[in-house]
């Protein structure tokens, strides 16, 4: 039985997502005790237990209420959540993690096309998503669903294409196969459940939820200072990267010069900085955000 005075989300035990998974609740402030194989760990400072599955088991954890709260990959989610008529959860943030494509892969050297596809089986981890592809386009082709070592299918003579998530493409190569096309782009998200939640969980659940939103903020933006002159004004602003209304400050003693500070929610390239200099900016510092509450 789980305990109704607390939160639970659920993350990857073991696998590409758990990492990260971590580090963001981590950033988010959670003090985490627990063993690394343990099945669940309790955050110290907030009302919140993880709980450490396999991915796949994220969805029906969430779906069902067991954990108000999961991060899983879009893939895995999507896949589940076509085999519902409504939804059971809903997508609270895009964590900008574990981005990779489920893709069609074909014969290495094929000049491949789309409608090649039809009468044709396709071995995939991902029959729904495999499906609704095929159905978009009127293509009526053969699924054969396979747990794992999907690659593999076209060497035993199992199917003809894969349908499989890639991100470099080594392991289609390895095995005489190019990805073609693109089937499905996913990354890792939070979401959370739509079963009813106890308004004070809800509260503390909203309160985590801004937390992270915060953490993935901070993580690409920089807070810039710099120096400029009043002509150079509208163009230093114009390039600051994803930066709302810098502050602007006179400089004491200096007529005409001005201390420009802003938050950049975008990369801060070096490129960026050449041009804010040649546009007339002087004296310029980049600086992490630690935290940030939006
Ligand atoms: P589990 O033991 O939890 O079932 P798994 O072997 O199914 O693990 P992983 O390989 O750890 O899963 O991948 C977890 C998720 O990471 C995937 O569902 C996907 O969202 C994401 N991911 C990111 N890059 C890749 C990739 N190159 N190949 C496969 N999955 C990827
Ligand atoms: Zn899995």
């Amino acid at each position: 039985m789980t305990d109704r005075s607390r939160l639970h989300i659920a993350i990857q035990k073991s696998g590409r997502l758990s990492d990260q998974s971590r580090d963001l609740l981590k950033g988010a402030g959670l003090r985490v005790q627990g063993a690394k194989n343990a099945l669940t760990a309790r955050a110290e400072n907030f009302p919140l237990d993880l709980m450490f599955v396999r991915d796949d088991d994220i969805p029906t954890f969430v779906a069902d209420g067991v954990c108000e709260l999961g991060i899983c990959g879009q893939n895995v989610l999507e896949e589940y959540a076509l085999g519902f008529a409504s939804p059971r959860f809903e997508t609270v943030a895009s964590l900008g993690f574990g981005r990779c494509s489920l893709k069609i892969a074909a014969p290495e050297g094929m000049a491949y096309e789309t409608a090649m596809l039809a009468g044709q089986r396709i071995a995939t981890s991902y029959p729904r998503l495999t499906q609704r592809f095929l159905a978009e386009r009127g293509i009526e082709a053969e699924i054969v669903t396979m747990k794992g070592a999907v690659e593999l299918a076209p060497r035993l003579g199992i199917a003809k294409f894969v349908c499989d998530l890639v991100s470099t493409g080594a392991t289609l190569e390895a095995n005489g196969l190019a990805a073609v096309e693109t089937v499905f782009a996913s990354e890792a998200v939070l979401v959370r459940t739509l079963k009813p939640v106890a308004p004070a969980l809800a509260e503390r659940a909203t309160a985590l939820m801004t937390r992270i939103n915060g953490v993935i903020a901070t993580a690409e933006s920089k807070y810039i200072v710099l120096n400029a002159t009043e002509e150079s004004l509208a163009e230093i602003a114009r390039i600051l990267p994803g930066a709302e209304a810098p502050t602007v400050i006179p400089l004491a003693g200096r007529p005409g010069h001005y201390a420009v500070q802003a938050v950049c929610q975008e990369s801060v390239f070096w490129e960026t900085l050449e041009k804010l200099k040649a546009a007339g900016a002087s004296a310029i510092l980049v600086m992490p955000i630690e935290k940030m509450m939006l």
